[in-house]
Formats: C-alpha cells, structure tokens, sequence
C-alpha cells in the first residue's frame, strides 16, 4: 500500500491552486456570497491563511461562517450561492 500525502489548503492560493471556492454565509441575514479569492490573491493576500481570515457581512456586520467547496461539488447552474465576482 503506498501512503497518499494528505493536501493541505491553508492559504488562498492553496484555494486558487485546487480550483476550490469559498463561500461565506451569514446567519442572520440568510445570505451566501462567494469570496473574491482573485480580489485577495491580488491585494497581495494570497500567502495568508483562509482559515485565520474572518468576514463580516456587509449588511448586518455579524462574522459569516466559512464553507470550503471542491471544484466538483456543483454543477453548473446547479449552486445555491449567490456568484458575483466583479
Ligand atoms: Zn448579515
């Protein structure tokens, strides 16, 4: 049996890398928006960890909750998130 190395994804370029998104959720307001990961990888953010990160909304200012999702995790058409890259 050979070992398979685990991959780590800490940092938004990790994200970028794998293809994966992240989607943010705030409770309060029942809203989904998609990190603009490009939008950080060029303020020159792509080296810190997504997992440190925290975001507010920008309605209610309560800290959303992060969800990582695999590239194959919807099909297209198919996600629930509100996708608004600028
Ligand atoms: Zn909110």
């Amino acid at each position: 049996m050979s070992t398979i190395k685990p991959i780590t994804i800490e940092t938004i370029d990790d994200l970028l890398d794998y293809g994966y998104t992240l989607a943010l959720n705030c409770q309060p307001c029942d809203r989904w928006v998609m990190a603009d990961l490009e939008g950080m990888k060029e303020a020159g953010r792509g080296q810190q960890s997504y997992v440190e990160m925290k975001f507010r909304c920008s309605e209610c200012g309560e800290i959303a909750s992060k969800q990582l999702r695999s590239p194959l995790a919807w099909k297209e058409g198919q996600s629930p998130f509100t996708a608004n890259p600028t």
